[in-house]
């Protein structure tokens, strides 16, 4: 299926100026570029009405379906401006089939891959002087809200997919500074035949109270723990994590329960290339504690969309802490996430054709 887009170019955009001044400076997730793209679904008439607009308000009646049964999905990709002046995309087409499948695990319409890309694609365009230079990006939000009027509890009829994109800024100045890591024992993220291993927004909000519990430790971010031995590692409230061993070789925790990362996926296709053996296994805090402890376990790191690579400096729990390569980042990590970023930005070749140019 193909849907064509009707393009309407805002009448009032942002003021170069304005906008120069925004783009100083633009953090995370609070700026936002002057359209958005959207496709609303209806059963009986599939996906119509596509379109790029003004960024605006949706109309949403107090009853509309997501704001009582949390029919919500989302992904998260970036923009990056390459040195000829051109765009890159990385891996969007993994979005959109990781988009699909969160939309049938939430019994919500599935969004052709196609139409995914296209919206995406048509937003960098209209909105690509709002792409930071230098290691800024173009944070791009698809997501899918249920806008069934209607009060009981059944899959909504009607759907809002839409985009909005939001230029952020390196995610750290000068490098990545080691985080902090809190082992939430209290609450667990996802079980077996739950919601852990798609995007919605339910997921988040039921992590943001163990969230909460790392800051009060005095922690940056939680990882979670499996939710029936509550002793294998999963993953943090938005990110994956691997660690890497003396002897050269990695391990990041199994599919299944944890959210399929992109970078994940990528991290491991990379680290194979090299010859590296990377081994999805479960691993648990007792055996993380031992082998940082011996010096077995060489560095660990986090990885996602967002920041791309986040050395891991310190874990703490109730029962103690413990310092990962001396609280220092390591060069595993810091390898890969230049490897990954020169990718990105379109500075090194590409084996596995991840990018896509869309300008
Ligand atoms: C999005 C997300 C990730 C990272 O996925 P990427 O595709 O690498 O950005 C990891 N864990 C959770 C829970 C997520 O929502």
């Amino acid at each position: 299926m193909s849907l064509k887009f009707d393009i309407r170019p805002s009448a009032n955009p942002t003021p170069e100026k304005e906008r120069e001044a925004k783009l100083e400076n633009p953090g995370f997730g609070r700026i936002f570029s002057d359209h958005m793209a959207i496709v609303r679904y209806t059963q009986g008439q599939g996906w119509h009405s596509a379109r790029i607009e003004s960024r605006a308000n949706f109309p949403l009646d107090p009853a509309g379906a997501v704001l009582h049964y949390a029919q919500e999905i989302f992904e998260g990709l970036k923009a990056y401006r390459r040195d000829d002046g051109g765009v890159n995309l990385f891996r969007p087409d993994a979005n959109a089939r990781r988009f699909q499948n969160s939309a049938e695990r939430m019994a919500m319409a599935k969004l052709p891959e196609d139409v995914f890309i296209e919206a995406v694609e048509q937003l960098v365009r209209i909105d690509r002087a709002w792409i930071p230079g230098g290691e800024g990006s173009l944070y791009l939000r698809p997501f899918m809200i249920a806008s069934e009027v209607f009060l009981g509890v059944k899959p909504s009829a009607e759907y809002i997919f839409s985009v909005i994109a939001s230029p952020v800024g390196s995610y750290f100045k000068g490098g990545p500074a080691p985080v902090s890591i809190w082992v939430s024992e209290n609450y667990t993220r996802a079980a077996i035949g739950g919601t852990g291993a798609v995007k919605c927004g339910g997921n988040y909000a039921a992590s943001l109270r163990a969230q909460a519990e790392a800051i009060d430790h005095g922690c940056d971010q939680v990882v979670f723990l499996d939710a029936i031995e509550r002793r294998y590692i999963e993953e943090l409230g938005g990110m994956n994590i691997f660690f890497v061993f003396d002897d050269g070789s990695m391990l990041t925790p199994p599919l299944g329960t944890i959210l399929p990362g992109i970078t994940r996926d990528s991290i491991i296709a990379l680290m194979k290339d090299s010859g590296v053996r990377v081994r999805e296994e479960a691993y648990s805090i007792d055996q993380w504690r031992k082998d940082a402890a011996s010096g077995k376990l060489k560095e660990a790191f986090a990885c996602g969309t967002a920041a791309v690579i986040s050395p891991i400096g310190k874990v703490c729990s109730a029962n103690g802490d413990f310092a990962i390569s001396g609280g220092a980042a390591g060069p595993v990590a810091m390898g890969l996430r230049k490897k990954l970023v020169d990718i990105q930005y379109g500075r090194t070749n590409d084996p596995h054709n991840w990018i896509k140019k869309v300008l």
